[in-house]
């Protein structure tokens, strides 16, 4: 398929054909050779779009060619959504993209029983998909730390600020450490997001569709 070309690994590819991807959308095409070359990125992007595999595809390989394991309670990589039903619907997709790859995908919502989540965290992830509310409840619970993280993303930033996240988000980013790569998703970019940007990405490249 046309995703060969982009570089990503093989167990990658393989879950795409069984995916029937045989194409990628523009996004895609834009940001995966970017992100694989280790870049910074900030993504004007709607819903739609195939945002969700244009963060996700190069994360898992990215993740892939480092391979180190996580310790108990951290997570390699982390997906920040504003709200539970896009949690879920990130992790199902990433889980599909990474089903050859052998990676714990896990997501932590607010609105559930926080001891299962506790638990879960113990082994130590791959990939946690969070609401930031909840990663911070665990946080400071010391059910979860960044230590490990390699690989963060922010989607819908613009939908975050609605919902009032914007505090827990600059705690987050406080929190987080300072060799990574990250990604930030918008579809749209305001002075206020702009700078909520800034503050996690480090030369970012940017992709507009
Ligand atoms: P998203 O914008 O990430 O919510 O994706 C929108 C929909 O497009 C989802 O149902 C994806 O599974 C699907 N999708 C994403 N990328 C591709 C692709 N390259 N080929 C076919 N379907 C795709």
């Amino acid at each position: 398929t046309d995703f060969h070309s982009l570089g990503l690994a093989r167990p990658i590819l393989l879950a795409l054909d069984g995916a029937d991807y045989s194409t990628p959308t523009p996004i895609q095409a834009q940001s995966i050779p970017l992100v694989l070359e280790g870049r910074d990125l900030l993504g004007i992007a709607q819903t739609g779009t195939g945002k969700t595999a244009a963060f996700s595809l190069p994360m898992i390989d990215r993740l892939l060619a480092t391979n180190i394991r996580p310790s108990p309670r951290g997570t390699r990589g982390l997906v920040l959504a504003p709200t539970r039903e896009l949690a879920d619907q990130i992790a199902k997709n990433i889980r599909k993209y990474a089903a050859k790859a052998r990676m714990h995908v896990n997501v932590v919502i607010g609105g559930v029983p926080i001891g299962r989540q506790i638990r879960m965290m113990s082994r130590g992830l791959d990939i946690l998909v969070a609401t930031p509310g909840r990663l911070l409840d665990l946080y400071d619970r010391q059910a979860l730390h960044f230590d490990d993280l390699e690989f963060f993303v922010l989607d819908e930033a613009d939908q975050m600020m609605d919902l009032g996240f914007i505090h827990a988000l600059k705690r987050i980013a406080a929190l987080l450490p300072k060799e990574r790569q990250s990604l930030f998703f918008s579809a749209t970019m305001p002075k206020e997001i702009a700078d909520l940007a800034a503050s996690f990405l480090t030369d970012p490249a940017q992709v507009a569709v």
